[in-house]
């Protein structure tokens, strides 16, 4: 299958380019290495209110994500969203078409645009053996129903650990939540919360071993901790173990693909193109004088990198963008 278009990374700026794939009638291939869509908003800040989104007075993070994935979802049927994948190499073939290769597959392309933010985003590990075999282990949660009647273990000290455990606590069988400091780093109102609830907190404590279940089902059935003064160890059941350490970016394989960087960022031009032809980009990964690092000005750039992308994949094609007005109620 050749792409129109692939969208590397699905941050907010990533969906919205998508999104306009499919408004000037493109394949579209959108691609993130991480398990959920919304980049820097859906790692970093789902709960906090963003006051700066043209319309919006005021909406949460993970609420533009939300809005920003369903109006995606009109193009449905030519959008392949793939998730967990890194892209690693970009090789530009002898017709001027590409080839993209990730950590689990390669696809061909007619052009590419770079909406990858500050770089990949990975979930900072808990940091113990088998830690990548353990099933139950989670990084992110969606659905907290799937914890009902579980012994959960929690790890972190933010405000996301602090509100998971308070949100399991009236839900699942056990909640334990361990961090390495006495003192948390979540609101004053959360904590007190925390201190009049059921839940299990182990302070100062670090992990230090996970038990593989015998049944060889890929689970861990308990999780070791130790004091960090005391040296104290305590073996606690699981079901299930939630990690909330926060994420790490990094650049990583962008750097490598041949295109002029300044300050680890894509230089583009006005059309948004980098120094490959066929290969544009948006949002914070991108660079020009007097950019500014805003949600707005990644998507104001989206329309631009997208009909620029599609005139290269298809040189014939009119560079006249049709209003999503009239093109809305065609499509009824
Ligand atoms: C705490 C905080 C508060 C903020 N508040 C505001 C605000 O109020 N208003 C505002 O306008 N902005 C705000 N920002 C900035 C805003 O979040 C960024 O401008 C925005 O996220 C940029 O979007 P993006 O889509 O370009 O990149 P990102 O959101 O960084 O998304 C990039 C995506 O690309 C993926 N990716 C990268 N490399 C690869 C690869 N090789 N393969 C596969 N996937 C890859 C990453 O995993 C990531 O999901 C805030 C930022 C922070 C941290």
């Amino acid at each position: 299958m050749m792409y129109d278009v692939t969208v590397i990374g699905a941050g907010p700026v990533g969906i919205f380019t998508a999104f306009y794939g499919g408004m000037r009638e493109m394949n579209v291939l959108i691609v993130d290495a991480l398990e959920a869509m919304g980049g820097q908003l859906a790692a970093l800040y789902p709960d906090k209110y963003i006051y700066d989104v043209a319309g919006f007075p005021k909406v949460k993070a993970q609420e533009l994500i939300d809005n920003l994935t369903s109006q995606l979802d009109a193009f449905q049927d030519t959008t392949t969203i793939r998730l967990k994948e890194q892209v690693s190499e970009l090789v530009k073939e002898a017709d001027g078409t590409f080839t993209i290769t990730t950590n689990v597959a390669t696809y061909q392309t007619r052009s590419i645009i770079i909406t990858a933010g500050n770089g990949a985003f990975k979930p900072r590990p808990l940091g113990v053996e088998n830690e990548e075999f353990a099933t139950n282990l989670h990084y992110f949660v969606r659905d907290l129903t799937v914890f009902a009647n579980r012994n959960v273990i929690i790890f972190g000290g933010g405000d996301s650990a602090v509100d998971w455990a308070l949100m399991l606590e009236p839900i699942a069988k056990s909640v334990s939540l361990i961090h390495r400091r006495d003192e948390f780093r979540a609101h004053e109102h959360s904590v007190a919360k925390l201190k009049a609830s059921k839940v299990n907190v182990y302070t100062p404590f670090v992990p230090s071993s996970l038990t593989l279940s015998d049944d060889n089902d890929g689970k861990a059935d308990a999780v070791t901790i130790t004091h960090v003064t005391t040296k104290e160890a305590i073996t606690i059941p699981a079901d299930d173990i939630i990690v909330n350490y926060g994420f790490v970016s990094n650049l990583g394989p962008i750097s490598s693909w041949g295109l002029e960087l300044e300050k680890n960022q894509l230089v583009v031009d006005s059309l948004q193109a980098t120094t490959t032809p066929g290969i544009f980009a948006c949002g914070d990964i991108c660079t020009y004088p007097g950019r500014h690092k805003l949600i707005i000005t990644g998507f104001g750039e989206a329309p631009i990198a997208i009909a620029a992308a599609k005139k290269y994949a298809y040189p014939d094609s009119s560079n006249a963008h049709a209003h999503s007005t009239s093109m809305f109620e065609k499509k009824k």
